[in-house]
């Protein structure tokens, strides 16, 4: 039986099998959820699903996409704003 603080499930099951052959359970912390445009709520491309650990150690170029807005909105609301901004400013 598994002690208490593993059977909340807190944390996600890994089964890994060993050299000898059996298959154990690892407990791993659980990934944060996806990151989502903030205009349509639809998940982000380019935006990867890591641990906040694994995030800070990887470069900023991998983290988003590279242009205006990138990380934040995705492609087509971000077509909209800039159609938007550039027909305002006259
Ligand atoms: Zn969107």
């Amino acid at each position: 039986m598994p002690r208490g603080m593993y059977k909340s499930g807190r944390l996600r099951k890994i089964f890994v099998k060993t050299p000898g052959g059996k298959t154990t359970v690892q407990y791993r912390q659980r990934k944060p959820s996806a990151a989502v445009c903030s205009t349509c709520k639809k998940p982000l491309l380019g935006v990867p699903r890591e641990l906040p650990a694994k995030m800070a150690n990887m470069p900023k170029t991998l983290k988003r996409p590279e242009r205006p807005y990138g990380g934040i909105l995705c492609s087509p609301c971000t077509r909209k704003r800039v159609q938007q901004e550039a027909r305002s400013q006259k």
